[in-house]
């Protein structure tokens, strides 16, 4: 069992924070953006900026060469929607899109939209570790929270 923070302050234990989140026993802040077939897609709960989102698929898997080829088609389809969603919603020229199998939730694929604020802590890759962590120190009041709700049912509501 793992202990995960969620961004609201309280802490749940889970075998796999992806299983509970994509099966629904667990309710991220914001609740669905995306539901597919063999996709969900919620808010990184760890993280309050605006628009970040995890694609995550519904089955237990670690590797990209696990998916189906149902699953590559619904992935792809869902990753370039909430792309397009995003470009329309959040008005960010940029995405940057992580996706490690070494983790210890299942496969997902964060996709973290880049906002002007976010060049102070430099451009690229190694900037992304300082950008996710100062939105956790220092941008998680209810503002913002709120601000991150609203742009997840602007998202929803364009996806659906
Ligand atoms: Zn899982």
């Amino acid at each position: 069992m793992r202990r995960i923070a969620l961004s609201n302050g309280e802490t749940v234990e889970v075998e796999c924070l992806s299983c509970a989140l994509t099966s629904g026993m667990i309710v991220p802040d914001g609740g669905t953006v995306l539901e597919t077939e063999h996709f969900h897609t919620h808010q990184d709960v760890a993280y309050p900026i605006k628009g970040l989102i995890i694609l995550a698929s519904k089955r237990h898997i670690k590797c990209f060469d696990e998916l189906t080829e149902e699953e590559k088609l619904d992935y792809i389809t869902a990753l370039s929607k909430i792309r397009a969603a995003q470009r329309k919603i959040l008005g960010v020229e940029a995405v940057y899109y992580f996706y490690n199998e070494d983790t210890t939730h299942h496969f997902h694929t964060w996709m973290v939209p880049r906002y002007e604020w976010m060049y102070e802590f430099g451009r690229s890759v190694e900037s992304v570790r300082p950008v996710l962590l100062h939105a956790r120190n220092y941008m998680n009041d209810e503002k913002n929270r709120n601000a991150v709700i609203k742009v997840l049912r602007d998202l929803a509501e364009e996806l659906n």
